[in-house]
């Protein structure tokens, strides 16, 4: 037995332990973001002893983003980069233009950032997102050991992007003009017009920043991916098979924000959960649309209409009508600046306030849909709000507005996708959106199909997160090779 008293000789045997691995993460704006790589951030402190830094940009320090990032645990801090110049780019940039360029300018600052941490902290790996691939040059310059992507959403997504140069070279026209639907390797084919919306018009400079991305990704040394084998099985082996130049591609999620967890959206919007407390079990549909969807003005007439129409109960999440000019500017900030309720029919809500509710702007999703009263989500296809129905086992109406939005919806669907989720028809008539949301929470036939799916789909996103389980070891093999520890 050893003896207590023997310390001199316990520090001549025992090598000195390293000091705590810390990764610095760049979050490109949106909250849509920002919450899966804080999630990654948490699981990497929490079961592998991993500290990190979330570095936002200047454009994005919106009330929402800062409540969130004070949220987050001790192990996870944050700093913001400084505003760069983006008064030379058209009014009318692209969401992912700003993104990009924004990224790119930024490098100089990001460099002295991750030069600072490394001299202070044993900084293991980089992680970029999405539209941040040019930032790989200030991890290379700063000498950071590992650069990695993380991808927040889904593997057909990452399946087109990496394979953009290449479809850049083979499809000459728009992808809204091919005859056949886009064919890609494990993937669901995607008609041209549901094809990711920045690449939808290639004259566009949204278009050749994605066509960069794609082949930027490939100077990763590997892509986590927020996404689980089940809900995109053939994709996944598919990206499994080795490809020359392809960094490895790790299925880590679903990483979403546990009920706990869940701050934003706190104070008196907190009054909506009280309302679900009073509903029956699984009757309420949830509307929402992310941080920054809105609908034009008629559709969220119609949408009024049609939930009515509908006889369910609903909770809707609005926002001013896109056509006020307001998705920009409430992607980068969640809060509506005009009451989006004084765009609602004419007695809407008076009429409806026994069986509905409406609030502007924010809700909080996560503790909605854990909600026994919540029975289906009316969605716009974000991969965050996808992966969170999922994993609370609540079937969907996809109502996809932007960005890969449509392509997700026609993965999910129940013509030729996972069938999860019933699609509204591009028409958006109110009896079409009533047909939907009605078919969902209690149709007998494609609802009863898509209930049952997400039920097995929960099942098997929740066991890939238990220890052992698929997404938990994905992460445990990224972790090893930064560290060279096994945790
Ligand atoms: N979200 C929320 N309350 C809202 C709207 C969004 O908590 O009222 C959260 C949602 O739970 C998800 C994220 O914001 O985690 C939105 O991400 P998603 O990928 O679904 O859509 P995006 O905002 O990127 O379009």
């Amino acid at each position: 037995m050893e003896s207590k008293g023997c310390c001199s000789c316990k520090a001549k045997t025992e090598a000195p332990r390293p000091p705590t691995p810390h990764v610095a993460m760049l979050v490109t704006p949106g909250m849509g973001h920002l919450i899966p790589l804080a999630e990654l951030a948490k699981r990497l402190a929490a079961h592998h002893g991993v500290t990190a830094t979330l570095v936002t940009f200047a454009s994005t320090a919106s009330a929402t983003q800062r409540a969130f990032l004070a949220s987050l645990p001790p192990a996870i801090t944050s700093l913001s980069l400084p505003p760069v110049d983006l008064s030379d780019l058209p009014q009318d940039a692209a969401i992912e233009t700003l993104m990009s360029e924004e990224c790119a300018r930024s490098v100089p600052a990001l460099t002295e950032i991750l030069t600072e941490l490394k001299s202070s902290k044993r900084l293991v790996a980089f992680v970029a997102d999405l539209f941040g691939a040019d930032s790989f040059d200030a991890a290379v310059a700063a000498g950071v050991p590992k650069r990695c992507l993380f991808f927040p959403t889904n593997l057909h997504g990452l399946t087109l992007i990496l394979n953009l140069p290449k479809l850049h070279e083979s499809i000459p026209g728009e992808f809204k003009d091919m005859a056949e639907p886009l064919r890609l390797p494990g993937c669901v084919p995607i008609p041209g017009p549901d094809v990711l919306s920045p690449l939808q018009d290639k004259s566009n400079p949204s278009y050749k920043w994605m066509v960069h991305h794609g082949a930027r990704y490939r100077e990763a040394h590997a892509i986590l991916v927020n996404s689980f084998d089940a809900v995109e099985p053939d994709a996944a082996a598919a990206l499994r098979a080795p490809e020359p130049g392809r960094p490895t591609v790790h299925n880590i999620g679903p990483l979403t924000q546990t009920r706990e967890g869940s701050t934003v959206g706190g104070g008196p919007r907190e009054a909506c959960l009280e309302w679900l407390d009073r509903q029956p079990a699984k009757s309420v549909v949830f509307v929402s649309f992310g941080s920054g969807g809105a609908l034009p003005a008629e559709q969220m007439r119609e949408l009024a209409l049609g939930l009515e129409l509908s006889g369910q109960r609903f909770l809707w999440v609005v926002r001013s009508p896109s056509d006020e000019g307001a998705v920009n500017a409430n992607y980068y900030d969640a809060e509506s600046k005009k009451d989006p309720l004084a765009y609602l029919p004419e007695g809407f809500v008076e009429r409806t306030k026994d069986t509905g509710l409406v609030i502007p702007s924010w809700a909080p999703q996560i503790k909605v849909l854990a909600h026994e009263s919540t029975g289906g989500f009316l969605v716009h296809c974000g991969w965050n709000s996808v992966l969170e129905s999922l994993v609370h086992g609540v079937p969907m109406v996809a109502w996809p507005l932007y960005a890969e939005q449509r392509q997700n919806a026609v993965m999910m669907s129940t013509e030729g996708g996972v069938g999860v989720a019933i699609r509204v028809p591009e028409t958006k008539r109110k009896e079409e959106i009533a047909e939907a949301v009605r078919e969902m929470m209690v149709g007998q036939g494609k609802g009863a199909l898509v209930r049952a799916k997400v039920a097995e789909l929960q099942k098997a996103a929740l066991e890939g997160l238990c220890e052992g389980g698929a997404a938990a070891a994905a992460l445990a093999e990224v972790v090893h090779t930064w560290t060279g520890e096994d945790k």
